[in-house]
C-alpha cells in the first residue's frame, strides 16, 4: 500500500472559512430553551447576561454558513489545524474485517481534544465583545484546559469550577489549567450560594458537572464584565466543531472513499456533530444513505434509556430547560472514567436526529470500551481518551458485523482526544478493577422528576 493510502494531510490553506451549521437543514424547527422561573421561552437579554452576543446570533441563526474569523483560523493552525484522517489498517487486519475503517485525528493540538475548536472562537468573539473575565465548569479537565489555552491565547481572564472528585484525583488537568493561566476551584465550592448549599448537605461533595454549572453561572451573573462559557450541547459549540467534518470531507475525497457509517462518542454530542454534520447535511437533502451511530456509556444512557423531553440544563434548576434525551437532571454519575461523557444530557439538535430516526446511539460499559482502547493502542500505537474509546468500541463492533456479512463497508469515527492524561483508566483496566455500572431504570425516572411542562 501507498503512504497516502493510510493518512491525509491537508495544507493551512485548505482549513475552512465557514462553520456549517445544521439549523440550516434540521426537519423541523427546535423547540426553544425555557427560562426555569416562568418556564416561557427564554428571553435573549437574560442570555446575553452570560454569553457573548455572536455565539447568541449563531445559537439561533438558521444561516447555512458562518465566516471563520480570520484570527481564530490563525490560531486553529497555530495549534495544528487541520488534523491529519488516517486509516486503521492494522486494526482492521486484526479484525480481519473487510471493512475499512478510517479516523479523524482531534488528539494532536495542545489540549488534546477536539475542544479548542470552540474554545478558540469562543474566547476569540468575548475579546471582541469586551469581555474581561469568564467563568465555566469542567468535569475530567479537558474543557477546562481547552478554555485555558484559548483564554491565554486571547487574553482573558478564566475562573474553573472543576468537580472536586476530579479536582482531587485528576491533578494533571488542574496543573495545565493553572499553567495557562487560569484560576480553579473544587466545586461544589464556597464562593457561591449554590456551592454553599450542597456543601451544607456534605462538606466532601464530590460534585457534579451539573453543580459546577450552576456555580459558574452564579460566578459570572453576580460579576461585571464577566461571561460565561460552555463547552458542548448548545448549537454554537456544535457549529464551531464543524471544522472536524468539513476537513474530513475533502479527506474522504481524497482516498476516494465515502463513508457508509458515521462514528462518535457523545457526552453533550459536540465532536460527535462536528464529524457527523456536515455529512448528515447530505442526508438530510436526500442525497446520502450513510448511516450514523453515537456511543455513549451505559453508566450514563441518555439516549439509549432516558427521554426525549424538556429538562433543566443542571443540578441546580437555575439554568434553562432544554428540550433534550437525558436521563435526568437529578441523576447522579456514577464515577467512570470517561468524564467526558457524564452529562445528563445531549444536544438538541443531536437529540431531534436521534428521536427522528437520521442517527441511532448505542451503549457500552467501560470495561468492554477500554479493552476496545487497549487493542488500538496495540494495533494503531494511539493511546486514546476514555471517551474515544466508546467511538472506537462501536467502530469495531461494525467492523465486526461486516466481517460476518462479508461487506466491505467504509466506517469513519472521530478520535477525539489522547488518553495520556487518563492512564489511570488504563491502570484500573489492566489491574482488572474496573467497576461497570448499568443504573436501575427507576432512578432515571426520579432522576428526570415530574416534567415541568407538557412536551
Ligand atoms: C469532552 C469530551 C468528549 C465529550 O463531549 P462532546 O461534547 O460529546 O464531544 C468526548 N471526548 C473527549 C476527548 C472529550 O474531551
Amino acid at each position: 500500500m501507498s503512504r497516502t493510502e493510510l493518512k491525509s494531510v491537508l495544507g493551512a490553506d485548505e482549513l475552512p472559512r465557514d462553520y456549517y451549521n445544521i439549523l440550516h437543514d434540521l426537519p423541523a424547527q427546535l423547540p426553544p430553551p425555557l427560562d426555569p422561573k416562568t418556564l416561557q421561552p427564554v428571553s435573549p437579554e437574560a442570555l446575553l447576561r452570560l454569553f457573548a452576543k455572536e455565539c447568541l446570533r449563531q445559537e439561533v441563526s438558521t444561516q447555512e454558513h458562518i465566516p471563520i474569523p480570520e484570527e481564530v483560523r490563525e490560531a486553529y493552525v497555530r495549534l495544528g489545524r487541520p488534523t491529519p484522517l488516517q486509516r486503521a489498517k492494522r486494526l482492521e487486519q486484526r479484525l480481519g474485517t473487510p471493512a475499512k475503517i478510517f479516523f479523524k485525528r482531534e488528539d494532536l493540538n495542545p489540549a488534546g481534544s477536539h475542544k479548542p475548536n470552540t474554545a478558540l472562537a469562543q474566547a476569540y468573539y468575548h475579546r471582541e465583545e469586551g469581555t474581561e473575565r469568564l467563568t465555566t465548569e469542567t468535569g475530567a479537565g479537558q474543557w477546562g484546559s481547552a478554555l485555558s489555552l484559548a483564554a491565554a491565547l486571547f487574553d482573558i481572564d478564566l475562573t474553573v469550577y472543576m468537580t472536586r472528585s476530579s479536582y482531587d484525583q485528576k491533578p494533571y488537568r488542574r496543573v495545565l489549567m493553572e499553567v495557562y493561566g487560569a484560576e480553579v476551584h473544587a466545586s461544589p465550592s464556597p464562593r457561591t450560594n449554590v456551592g454553599r448549599k450542597f456543601l451544607q448537605e456534605d462538606e466532601s461533595h464530590p460534585g457534579s458537572l451539573g453543580i459546577a454549572i450552576s456555580e459558574a453561572v452564579e460566578d459570572c451573573v453576580t460579576h461585571e464584565g464577566t461571561k460565561y462559557s460552555l463547552g458542548s450541547v448548545l448549537n454554537h459549540v456544535l457549529t464551531h466543531q464543524s471544522v472536524i467534518g468539513q476537513e474530513a470531507k475533502l479527506q474522504m475525497e481524497e482516498f476516494d472513499e465515502q463513508p457508509d457509517y458515521l462514528v462518535g462518542c457523545i457526552g453533550g454530542g459536540s465532536n460527535f456533530a462536528g464529524l457527523a454534520y456536515p455529512f448528515m447535511r447530505d442526508k438530510l437533502r436526500g442525497k446520502s444513505r450513510a448511516q450514523f451511530v453515537a456511543a455513549e456509556p451505559k453508566a450514563v444512557p441518555s439516549t439509549t434509556k432516558g427521554e426525549y423531553r424538556y429538562d433543566y440544563a443542571d443540578t441546580g434548576e437555575t439554568a434553562p430547560l432544554i428540550k433534550m434525551y437525558s436521563v435526568g437532571h437529578g441523576y447522579q454519575c456514577p464515577p467512570i472514567h470517561a468524564g467526558g461523557l457524564r452529562y445528563h444530557g445531549k444536544a438538541p439538535s443531536m437529540s431531534m436526529l436521534i428521536d427522528r430516526g437520521f442517527m441511532r446511539s448505542v451503549a457500552y460499559s467501560q470495561n468492554e470500551v477500554m479493552e476496545a482502547g487497549i487493542l488500538f493502542a496495540q494495533t494503531e500505537g494511539i493511546v486514546a481518551a476514555p471517551e474515544s474509546n466508546h467511538a472506537i468500541k462501536a467502530a469495531i463492533e461494525l467492523a465486526l458485523e461486516c466481517k460476518r456479512n462479508n461487506e466491505a463497508k467504509t466506517i469513519l469515527f472521530n478520535l477525539s482526544g489522547h488518553g495520556l492524561l487518563d492512564l489511570k483508566a488504563y491502570q484500573d483496566k489492566l489491574a482488572r478493577t474496573l467497576v461497570d455500572y448499568e443504573p436501575d431504570p427507576a432512578k432515571i425516572i426520579a432522576a428526570l422528576g415530574p416534567s415541568p411542562v407538557p412536551n
